[in-house]
């Protein structure tokens, strides 16, 4: 008998996802091209569970019992496809390759046909909660066949997060649902931190507030609807004073960087023409920070800024704290349609309710909110948009007048707030009876005969515009 799994690939991730399968009674195969990371982890971690070091690849895979499941935790892109190359010649059929880092759903499709041609199962996994999560609980978002799920699942959903007893843990469906399901996931979790940066820059500007006595403001938020991970983590930050003794908020740069995946997600909604337009203004809002010399220049051109003080701090709190959390409604309402237009897209069949349970625990958007976003899915599974299901029309209904307060007064006050008004926009544009779009058609159709549809028969009409201006049915 071997190895029940291994992991190649033993940097910060796949050394703690190794002793979370260890510590949970798996006996865990290890490989690293670099053996000193492989002779660390035994040194350091040994006695936390059973572990079968090897230093070469054929004796990791020979140390497998059949059929063999290689968890590969390597830099995603060019090393994840050579590490693949060199395992594929050392496997047999029915044996399972499980990529959890971060790979872009696209590349997983093309490895699960190379690999399922050569009789092999390929699961792209998506694995969110960073270094910590992954030695104490991730959330598990695994692709790939039903057949690789049976030996998987049991493994996965033990060292996952739970959350009241259910595991954040689910079989998303297959080839690669599951890292497009964590693409859209780290799309939220975008659109979640520039929600709560303009909350943070809303408050600071209206109340002249100090970052302390705004970390109290989320800490209290943090007890209601809007608890979760991230607003409990500004709430630290906020409250944290630097060496130099000022709030340590004043003293980073303010430029955001990105690693890709909020790029990766809106390219995506583009090309399924999915509006996901929280998650875009985050994406963009990201960028422009960091357009430094565009900034100085325009901070320059236009150095005025209205003043503003609110007349009632408690109401504008509130009404904060309302927008807040409509807005982040909308941003969630757009990615659980983007993985709805990708699962028809690709065929995956993709549960919604399914991926709200396994994102309540372990990775970054963990918040109460999830088990809201569940059961709206669990009641109506094809749900036209989470904006309906009653509990969150219920809290927009009750937000949109501060919703409309806040974002107004922020335009007054030349505060800017991207997520938060273009939240609203999509709102608005949503339940409108008529949009502007009729016009659009019209200009089309003027300039290049593209047709319109008419609302009161059907088929498709074409005016001679530049002629006598009858119709043509099409
Ligand atoms: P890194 O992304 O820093 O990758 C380092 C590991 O990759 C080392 O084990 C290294 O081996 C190995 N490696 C690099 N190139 C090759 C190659 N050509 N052949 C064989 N092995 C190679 O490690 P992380 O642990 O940070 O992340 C692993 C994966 O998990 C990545 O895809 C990442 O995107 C993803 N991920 C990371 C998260 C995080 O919070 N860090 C969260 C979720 C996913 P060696 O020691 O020999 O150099």
């Amino acid at each position: 008998t071997g190895a029940q799994i291994g992991v190649t690939g033993l940097a910060v991730m796949g050394r703690n996802l190794a002793r979370n399968l260890a510590r949970h009674g798996f006996t865990v195969a290890l490989h690293n091209r670099s053996p000193e990371r492989t002779r660390r982890l035994v040194a350091e971690h040994g006695d936390e569970g059973t572990f079968v070091p090897s230093e070469s690849l054929a004796d990791f895979v020979n140390s497998l019992e059949r059929p063999r499941a290689v968890i590969v935790m390597v830099k995603a892109g060019g090393p994840t496809d050579a590490v693949i190359d060199e395992l594929v010649p050392l496997l047999d059929a029915g044996d399972i390759v499980v990529d959890c880092g971060n790979a872009h759903f696209d590349d997983t499709r093309r490895r699960e046909v190379a690999l399922r041609e050569q009789g092999l199962h390929f699961v792209g996994t998506g694995v969110s909660g960073g270094e910590e999560g992954a030695l104490l609980g991730p959330s598990i978002m695994p692709g790939g066949s039903t057949e690789s799920y049976a030996k998987l699942g049991p493994m996965f959903e033990s060292i996952a997060a739970q959350v009241d007893g259910v595991p954040c843990c689910v079989h998303v469906g297959p080839d690669g649902a599951g890292h497009f399901v964590k693409m859209v996931h780290n799309g939220i979790e975008y659109a979640d931190m520039q929600l709560i940066a303009e909350a943070y820059d809303l408050l600071r500007s209206g109340l002249s507030a100090s970052p302390a006595e705004i970390a109290e403001i989320f800490r209290t938020w943090n007890s209601g609807e809007l608890e979760s991970f991230l607003i409990e983590i500004t709430a630290d930050v906020l409250a944290h004073t630097d060496a130099t003794g000022q709030p340590f908020v004043d003293v980073v740069l303010d430029r955001a960087e990105q690693k890709g995946t909020g790029r990766w997600t809106v390219q995506s909604a583009l090309d399924l023409g999915i509006p996901i337009t929280g998650i875009a203004e985050a994406t963009f809002a990201r960028s422009l920070s960091g357009h430094a010399d565009q900034r100085t220049a325009a901070a320059r051109a236009f150095p005025d800024t209205p003043g503003w003080q609110v007349a009632d701090r408690d109401v504008f709190v509130e009404d904060v704290r309302k927008a807040l959390l409509a807005s982040k409604i909308v941003a969630y309402a757009q990615g659980f349609d983007h993985v709805q237009a990708g699962s028809q897209e690709y065929g995956w069949q993709i549960d919604r309710g399914a991926v709200a349970s396994i994102w309540r625990g372990g990775c970054i958007i963990r918040a109460r909110f999830l088990d809201r976003i569940r059961e709206a899915y669990d009641d109506q599974p094809d749900l036209p948009t989470l904006l309906v299901a009653p509990y969150f029309a219920k809290a927009i209904g009750d937000g949109v007048p501060s919703w409309r307060r806040v974002v107004a007064d922020a335009a007054r006050a030349g505060v800017p707030t991207p997520a938060f008004s273009s939240s609203l926009a999509y709102f608005d544009a949503l339940r409108r009876d008529r949009l502007p779009a009729a016009l659009i058609q019209g200009l089309r159709d003027n300039f290049g005969a593209h047709t319109y549809q008419r609302v009161d028969r059907p088929g498709s009409f074409h005016t001679l515009w530049a002629g006598d201006r009858s119709e043509l049915a099409g």
